[in-house]
Order: C-alpha cells, then structure tokens, then sequence
C-alpha cells in the first residue's frame, strides 16, 4: 500500500516537517500554526498530509479539484494589477473547518474518503495559463497552504513566464513557509473572519487561536507581497463593532491606511444556513468605523452595486475607479496612478490591464 502510494505523481515528500523525538514513527508538520503531531498511517488536520512510514508526504501535489479563469477582483485584489485574468487552481482540504465555507466540498473533501481532483504538473498549469492568455496564477478556492509544495513548484514556474502570483489564504501558514516562497508572491488576500474573535475562530472554524496569523501577516509584508486584507462578516455571531475596530486599527499600524480592507457580506452556506445574509446596515456601520480608525480604501464584497465597490482618492475623496462587482466600468487614474483631480498617487501595484467590463470569466 505504502510502496504504491509514493510512487503516484501527487503523492510527493512534503517540506516542512521533523521526527518527533520519544516518539518512533511520529512527525510533525510545521506548515501551518497547527504544527499537527501526526501518527504513522495518519493524516493531519488539513485530511491531504499523512505520515508514511515516518516521513510526512502531500497527497494533492498537483491533484487540481478546480481550474478557472478569474479578474483579478474577484480575489478579491483592488489594487493589484486592476483589470488583469488570473487563472486559479485548488486542490482539496483546508486547515480551517468553518462551519460557513462556500468551497466546502473542495476544502472539507478528505482524502481518506477517495481521491479528488484531476493531475496537472506545474509545466501543464503553465501551458493552461498562458493558452488562456492568463496575467498570473491564483492559489485560491481551498486553503492554498495545504497544497504548499505544488503551489512553490508553479509558481517558480510562473515567474519565468512572467506570470505574477497571488494566493488567497486564511493567514495560517508558518512564517518558515513565507519565507520559503519569499519573492515569489506577489500578493495575498489574506481572509480574516468574524473580525478575527478568539472565540469565533474557536467555535465556528475550529481554531484555537487566530493570534499568530498577525505573525504571518508581517512575514508576508517583509517580502514586499502586495496584501489586501479581507473579513467575512457573520450577522449574530461574528459582527461585533470592538472587533473591526481593533482589527481595522492593527491593518492602519502594521500594514499602513492605504491597504484596501474588505468587509465581505455573509450568505448563508453549508452548516451555518440558519443565518440571515449580512444585513447591509450592518456592513455599512462596521465600514464606517473602519474608516474612523483612519483606512482610507474600504470596500463591502458581494454588495454588487453598492458605492463601497468604488475607489476613491484618498486625498481629495475623487471617485478614481467604479466597479460593479468583479468589473472595472469607469477608470479615471492618470499614468503612475495618480488621481486626475489632485494628482496624489494611489496605492496601486501595476497600471490598468484590460478593458471596461471586458467578461474575463473562463472555464478550464
Ligand atoms: S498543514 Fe495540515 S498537517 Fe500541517 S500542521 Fe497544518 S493542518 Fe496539520
């Protein structure tokens, strides 16, 4: 069983991981904050890492459960290459077991239940990409960590075909892990929930502590990846005015105003559909505060047509970019970025890609 597994293409040795000593057979995972201890025959929390025979191994390298062509807003990334096609692959599993996941099929699908995906070597994803006419490549739809060797592997890839990379994560990754990957992301939408409560992270994601997150975050500033900071907004149990403030207040102190900040509307999914969708009200109050902690670009996700969809200088208050949705349909910004109104430079990484409400879906 062992001998047959190894030998399968997304069956790869994993990084990240040491014996654990007074305990023959045992590893442990450093990739995430869970730092999981892992039994031999075992998989860690995240159901697609398994300890066999003493050596810790990815079951999902390269083992795609989703392939898609995306804006680059639906990241959601703002200020990142506004306009541009992104082409974002999964695999399965998730460290994170929250009770409101919209991916859950992808992200609490276990391996132990059967396999899940289709292989794709890194080479293939390029090719894909490319064919497609792609900007970049996107670690996104299931917790991009859990598939860290593939994801490492594409994106060295990416690079050389002068792809940017971007990955959409909980934040839960080692720093050890952000270093590794270094100067080969060029940005993450990091997704905090509930504005980031100990308590909500504990009951409703099965998390015992959302604290070293913030760690991550600062890794990631370090090597200068482009962070869009978003938070999913749960009415009732994950909403509270304090935790946006303090979460708004550490984004202005440790990131800096200008990081766009994302307060996300809830829908009710999977085994929270006994909510009510995030009252607007609600959403617009918790911006409002954030604002009042001093960030300049805060936007409402999944509020299409709503103002806060919109960018606006933060100088002179201009209204520089409009969108509905994932589409850009007025962009007013001069060469460089600068606002047309008071020529203050925006905090926007690459110029304009695309054209006014250019459709930029695709399916692989
Ligand atoms: S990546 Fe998976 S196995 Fe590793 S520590 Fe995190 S949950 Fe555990």
């Amino acid at each position: 069983m062992t001998e047959n597994l190894v030998d399968k293409p997304y069956v790869r040795e994993a990084d990240f991981w040491e014996p654990v000593e007074g305990k023959p057979g045992y590893v442990r995972c450093n990739l995430c904050h869970k730092r999981c201890i892992i039994a031999p025959g075992k998989y860690g929390a995240c159901g697609v890492r398994k300890n066999i025979g003493g050596k810790l191994y990815t079951m999902v390298y390269g083992l795609v459960s989703a392939a898609h062509m995306d804006p680059i807003e639906k990241k959601p990334l703002m200020h990142f290459y506004p306009g541009s096609s992104t082409f974002s692959i999964a695999t399965v599993g998730c460290n994170f077991y929250c009770k409101f996941c919209q991916n859950w099929e992808l992200s609490q699908s276990r391996l132990e239940q059967g396999l899940y995906g289709v292989y794709m070597s890194p080479e293939k994803v390029i090719e894909e990409a490319m064919s497609l006419g792609a900007d970049g490549i996107t670690y996104t739809y299931n917790e991009p960590t859990v598939f860290f060797e593939f994801m490492y592997d594409t994106a060295k890839l990416a690079k050389r075909h002068g792809l940017y990379n971007t990955m959409v994560t909980n934040g839960y990754m080692t720093p050890e892990a952000v270093r590794k990957l270094g100067g080969l992301m060029d940005a993450a939408t990091v997704d905090l929930k509930g504005g980031g409560n100990k308590e909500f992270y504990r009951k409703i994601m099965g998390v015992w502590n959302p604290e070293p997150i913030y760690e991550t975050i600062l890794e990631m500033k370090k090597f200068g990846w482009f962070l869009e900071v978003t938070n999913l907004v749960v009415p009732e149990i994950g909403d509270k005015t304090e935790d946006i403030r303090k979460l708004a207040r550490w984004i202005r102190d440790n990131l800096g105003e200008e990081t766009p900040f994302h307060l996300l509307r809830f829908h009710p999914d999977y085994k929270l559909k006994n909510l009510p969708p995030t009252p607007i009200k609600t959403l617009e109050e918790l911006a409002k505060i954030a604002m009042e902690e001093g960030l300049k670009h805060v936007y409402l996700g999944n509020l299409w047509g709503h103002r806060l969809e919109n960018t606006y200088c933060p100088k002179c208050g201009y209204p520089v970019i409009e969108r509905y949705g994932f589409y850009i349909t007025a962009w007013r910004l001069e060469k460089g970025n600068k606002c047309p109104n008071c020529g203050y430079k925006l905090n926007i990484r690459g110029e304009f890609k695309g054209e006014l409400r250019r459709p930029r879906f695709g399916f692989f």
